[in-house]
């Protein structure tokens, strides 16, 4: 079958991938000049199996007012689609909500780990992927005791290896924060964690799929999906249309805007984050494993020489400027958490927009036009969750049971617009 993959970054080319692995012939299109520029380019490099809680939980109510009214709020409420958007996060901003999405995002995670890491090592791609584990460290006691808490409940799930350190713990084992023993009361580590560089990783594997014949179309927009008695029938671009036996949909935070073309009310908005690529000066200790500052919700990863600093969630946010005041704030944090004094050479500034559903869980799968599948809404998650979620499709696509539960992870009829017309019921779950 030719199947014809919207959007060139993380969560595209995987699924690109597994489809070209499976026999059929694939094209991928994408608006940006080259593959990973949109939120895959520079993110925090982490592949977070085991830290996938939803930003909807049981504290949200409480601190309302703080997200909404006050100056820095984050949460931007411009128009109708925003609101909306607010309601249904509120809606699964209570407990048996997060927990049933982090039981579902953690076996989604599971899949991805035993998936992506034998495509980086197997196809020899080079993005400084790391083994290297992850520590997460928490200011208070108050905040140490709930991660605890959080542990308990995971390893009733199945997480293994999660254990929590003293401060001093948290030296030992990475010994690059050092000089922040004063900022912090202890911490979680979690041995089989990784990071690896999302950007390089797109570029790597977009040049391996068109050496093994896919067609890649770059800096072509698709402004339309042009449908008609129930089926896609081409994807519209200035170019021309682009014609495929079946369809794809991974356009990242652009995926609602396509969606509604095919009659699809997609709840995704951006949430837009920041980051810096730094060299420390020479003799400076480089972190082992990444590191996520919950005082800040900054996270730090190794990459080669340089480290990868991320951070900061602006809801409905998607302009693409980079203000100095985040940058400097990504600054100070490396400072701080790292010690470094002085940082050499090229900083590299960036920004990204997270594509986020308000449960916090991806919708992969089917849609009511049959010939078109979704991969969308990663959130904060998509490069840990890339590999896992491709396999879905390809399962869906070749009419197999899907290898985890998918039923969370479907489009569900209330996100299909009414007016097209469009008869739908959610497919039944495979298992
Ligand atoms: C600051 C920050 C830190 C993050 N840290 C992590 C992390 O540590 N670990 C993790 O797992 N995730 C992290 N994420 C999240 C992760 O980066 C995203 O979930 C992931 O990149 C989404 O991948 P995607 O392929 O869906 O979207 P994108 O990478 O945005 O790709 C979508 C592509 O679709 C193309 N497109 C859109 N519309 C059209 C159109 N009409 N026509 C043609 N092409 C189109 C775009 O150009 C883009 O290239 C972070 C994100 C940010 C912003």
């Amino acid at each position: 079958m030719h199947i014809c993959v919207v959007g060139a970054g993380v969560v595209g080319l995987t699924t690109a991938y597994f489809l070209q692995s499976e026999g059929h012939r694939v094209s991928i299109v994408d608006r940006e000049p080259a593959p990973g520029l949109g939120a895959s380019g520079a993110n925090g490099a982490q592949l977070s199996y085991a830290f996938v809680a939803p930003l909807a939980d049981g504290s949200i109510p409480a601190r309302l007012p703080a997200l909404l009214l006050s100056r820095h709020a984050p949460l931007r409420v411009h128009d109708l689609a925003h609101l909306r958007w607010a309601l249904q996060f509120l809606k699964h901003a209570n407990r048996r909500a997060a927990r049933d999405t982090t039981e579902a995002l953690l076996r989604l995670a599971e899949l991805s780990r035993e998936f992506i890491e034998p495509l980086i090592e197997g196809e020899r791609i080079e993005c400084n992927f790391t083994r290297g584990g992850k520590l997460v460290v928490y200011p208070d006691l108050k905040s140490l005791d709930a991660a605890r808490a959080q542990l308990t409940y995971q390893a009733a799930l199945g997480t293994r290896g999660q254990v929590v350190l003293s401060a001093t713990q948290c030296i030992e084992r990475e010994p690059a924060i050092a000089g922040y023993l004063g900022g912090i009361a202890g911490g979680v580590w979690t041995p089989a964690e990784a990071s690896a560089d999302s950007g390089a990783f797109c570029a790597r594997l977009a040049e391996l799929l068109a050496q093994r014949g896919a067609e890649v179309h770059l800096g072509r927009t698709v402004s339309r999906i042009d449908h008609a008695d129930g089926l896609v029938r081409a994807l519209v671009t200035a170019a021309g249309p682009l014609r495929a036996d079946a369809y794809v949909l991974a356009a990242g935070a652009a995926a609602a805007e396509l969606g509604r073309t095919a009659g699809i009310d997609l709840p995704i908005l951006a949430l837009k984050g920041y980051s810096i690529t730094v060299q420390p000066e020479k003799g400076a200790t480089l972190p082992r494993a990444s590191i996520t500052d919950m005082r800040r919700r900054i996270v730090f990863a190794p990459l080669g020489d340089r480290v990868r600093v991320a951070g900061f969630v602006e809801i409905g946010n998607d302009d693409r400027s980079i203000p100095p005041r985040r940058i400097g704030a990504l600054l100070d944090a490396t400072r701080e958490v790292l010690g470094y004094s002085v940082i050499d050479g090229e900083l590299r500034q960036w920004t990204g927009l997270r594509p986020a559903t308000p449960s916090g869980r991806p919708i992969i799968g089917r849609t009511p036009l049959p010939n078109l599948y979704l991969n969308v809404g990663h959130g904060a998650l998509g490069w840990t969750l890339a590999a896992g979620s491709a396999r879905l499709v390809c399962d869906v696509i070749a009419g197999r049971a899907p290898t985890i539960p998918m039923a969370p992870f479907q489009l569900s009829p209330q996100e299909v617009i009414h007016a097209q017309r469009l008869s739908y019921s959610a497919p039944p779950t495979a298992r």
